[in-house]
């Protein structure tokens, strides 16, 4: 048939034309389309101010889809004395961190303010004492200083915080188990 042939020749000139006019197809948005703002607010958070300004820096280099800045009040940094380190979590993104002052004189404080930021990007506990794991809290010992997230547990939020999965989280509240000081629990 000529027609089908005539067409895919002219399909194929104008395709070679617009590559050398450098048009390029694009079919998915750009990457920064899929970022998200995550405003944390460190006013009410005291002597943990740094350590979550230290944890949003930690969280923007290990993932692509969400950027944490002092942008709003989106996620409050709290903290108090005694009860243990908590993540409230609304929605994905929103919420309050809760850290407890006491936990921090024995745990390490960034590595439980980068894992209750965690919950609030939709992480949950996982206790397998893997100090690896940033989400393993607690379990992993007080000599477990990594506040870091694994690349699954960042390739994760990322996933969470695409388009399609955005509004999938919902609501809860981590009442957290970072062992207290005096539990003496600690396998
Ligand atoms: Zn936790």
């Amino acid at each position: 048939m000529r027609l089908p042939k005539l067409s895919r020749v002219l399909a194929t000139l104008a395709a070679t034309a617009l590559t050398a006019l450098g048009v390029v197809a694009v079919d998915t948005a750009p990457a920064s389309a899929a970022v998200r703002n995550v405003c944390y607010n460190t006013s009410q958070a005291g002597p943990f101010a740094s350590y979550a300004n230290q944890a949003a820096s930690i969280w923007n280099a290990r993932t692509n889809n969400i950027n944490m800045a002092q942008c709003g009040s989106n996620l409050m940094i709290y903290y108090t004395y005694g009860g243990g380190s908590y993540a409230q979590r609304t929605s994905l993104g929103n919420g309050r961190v809760v850290i407890d002052y006491n936990q921090a004189q024995q745990y390490s404080p960034l590595r439980i303010m980068t894992h209750e930021i965690g919950h609030i990007l939709g992480l949950p506990d996982n206790y397998n004492g893997n100090c690896a794991i940033l989400m393993s809290g607690g379990s992993a010992g007080t000599s477990c200083t990594n506040p870091y997230p694994s690349s699954t547990e960042a390739a994760r939020v990322d996933s969470l915080f695409g388009f399609a999965a955005r509004s999938a989280t919902t609501p809860q509240i981590f009442t957290d188990s970072w062992p207290a000081a005096t539990a003496g629990a600690l396998r």
